[in-house]
């Protein structure tokens, strides 16, 4: 007997076998139950899901001569035996992915008014119906839109974006799940079970990652593994090749601790291997991404790691700056998949990722700055915040008419707590004539763009009581850029976040 494949062997036959999909049965067996089932059904999700299989399931619990409690088909009737071997007359299966076209949805229509040859209903399975043309999906629509009392429609699709919209608005729409990994595993172990195949655990779970959400991919992955007589997550690595697993986790593991010297041995350890980096790099951002998950919900994650060690440094570092590596992982894995050079773009990726300094907890800034608010940095602090919270409705001066000199507005402006005084003193030292105070001002200096200007020049203006007169300079901007780093208030702000400056920007409106 030649060999069925576990996704045949294995195929549910009844809504209680489905795996997953759960609230997809619910529904149905509910209608079913109070025949009020829709003659035009759709179901949507990823491939290996279900879908077909629960259409069939459908069409049996529609003609089974033996229904169990109204709903569940016997599988023992004719009618079931002649549905599961695909031999029912009255359950038709088209794949729309090969019979795309006009003709094929002319001879169904045809076929419609023909009452079921054996049992109750003709059903008709249009499997990934995204695919036919749209003069066919046209036709289709007439049908659906008031089918016969005896016909069922069960659409398929994997892509039910490319529907058109009509289509999607006469079906009552199912939309199968992704299957959690989780499960999966379970439902491999089972299998496992029953075939008498002893295989770890750990390797289930691996295979169960492998599918992404899909079983009849996972069951052919364990069909795989049967065959190369895996028992060990060791032997799954060796004999599919997947050392990436064991890399990704070692890798994650530099990154984490910034080492850039070990990740890069590694990269080139990675590299000699011949591993394609593209597809490691979208399993390290895979691998970023649950662990970013696992630091948000740590209840409801079963990570698993291989080593305990990274396990630990996972949960002593930061969530912020899990988001940060796979945020440049995520960018980076798009640059990767066309750089001509994936070597060189992979490594300096990574010396992109260990170059960050780690980063400060989030809750010890605002510690930071609760205090430093209490201080005198508030001007400092708040020079970035929304005007109307840091300024206080202009309040009257208290002005000593007798120090009407630059260093006293200066001085005026630091008593008063203002977010304006660190913008003002880095302005160069203006003029003062009894009609005006004139300051020259290189054109490019960053105060030009900032939102305060108008606030200072009204604040000097009421201070001196005389016009403000700026008089631009063309000078280049880089004196400025090397007076910026020497500031005071620059140097604090660079110790208290543990920063260093990258790069200067201009401020924008
Ligand atoms: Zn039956």
């Amino acid at each position: 007997m030649s060999y069925l494949v576990l996704a045949r062997r294995y195929r549910p036959k009844t809504f209680k076998e489905v795996v997953g999909q759960s609230h997809v049965v619910k529904t149905l067996v509910n209608a079913l139950k109070q025949g009020k089932l829709s003659h035009a059904l759709l179901f949507s999700g990823i491939k290996g899901t279900g879908k077909t299989t629960v259409a069939r399931i459908v069409a049996k619990a529609l003609n089974c001569k033996n229904l169990q409690d109204k709903y569940e088909p016997c599988n023992e009737c004719l009618n079931c035996l002649e549905i599961n071997k695909g031999i029912y007359v009255d359950v038709i299966e088209i794949d729309a992915a090969s019979n795309r076209g006009i003709d094929q949805i002319r001879d169904l229509i045809e076929n419609l008014k023909y009452s079921p040859a054996k049992g109750k209903a003709k059903v008709y399975i249009i499997d990934e119906v995204h695919m036919l043309t749209k003069e066919a999906s046209n036709a289709l629509l007439k049908s659906l839109e008031e089918p016969p009392s005896h016909v069922y429609f069960i659409l398929a699709t994997t892509e039910p974006n490319k529907l058109i919209p009509t289509i999607l608005s006469r079906c009552q729409r199912y939309d199968f799940k992704r299957l959690d990994p989780t499960l999966i595993t379970k439902y491999l172990a089972d299998i496992c079970q029953r075939e008498n195949y002893e295989i770890d655990l750990s390797a289930l779970e691996i295979l169960a990652k492998e599918a992404q959400g899909s079983i009849r991919d996972a069951l052919s992955l364990l069909d795989q593994a049967m065959a190369y007589g895996v028992k060990t997550k060791e032997d799954l690595i060796s004999a599919f090749g997947w050392h990436e697993v064991t890399l990704v986790e070692e890798l994650a593991k530099t990154l984490l601790e910034r080492n850039f010297k070990e990740a890069l041995k590694l990269a080139q350890k990675i590299y000699q291997d011949g591993i394609d980096l593209v597809y490691l790099m979208e399993k390290m951002t895979e691998f970023f991404r649950e662990l970013l998950v696992m630091k948000t919900f740590p209840q409801e994650s079963r990570f698993e790691f291989q080593t305990s060690a990274l396990r630990k440094l996972v949960l002593e570092s930061e969530t912020e700056e899990i988001l940060l590596i796979f945020q440049i992982l995520l960018r980076d894995l798009e640059i990767l998949k066309k750089s001509s050079y994936p070597q060189l773009q992979f490594e300096l990726t990574l010396a992109k990722i260990c170059e960050f300094e780690k980063l400060v907890p989030l809750k010890e800034v605002i510690q930071k700055l609760d205090t430093l608010i209490q201080g005198n940095f508030t001007g400092i602090l708040s020079h970035n915040l929304d005007q109307s919270e840091v300024l206080s409705p202009f309040q009257d001066l208290n002005i000593k008419k007798d120090n009407l000199t630059w260093e006293g507005f200066l001085e005026f402006l630091k008593e008063e707590n203002s977010p304006l005084y660190p913008l003002a003193s880095s302005l160069p030292k203006p003029e003062i004539t009894s009609e005006e105070v004139s300051i020259k001002i290189p054109s490019k200096h960053f105060f030009l763009n900032s939102s305060y200007v108008s606030l200072i020049k009204e604040k000097l203006e009421k201070f001196f009581n005389r016009r403000l007169n700026l008089e631009f300079l063309e000078e280049s901007s880089k004196i400025f850029i090397e007076e910026v780093k020497e500031r005071a208030e620059v140097k604090s702000i660079l110790k208290i976040f543990s920063a260093k400056i990258s790069y200067l920007q201009p401020l924008k409106e």
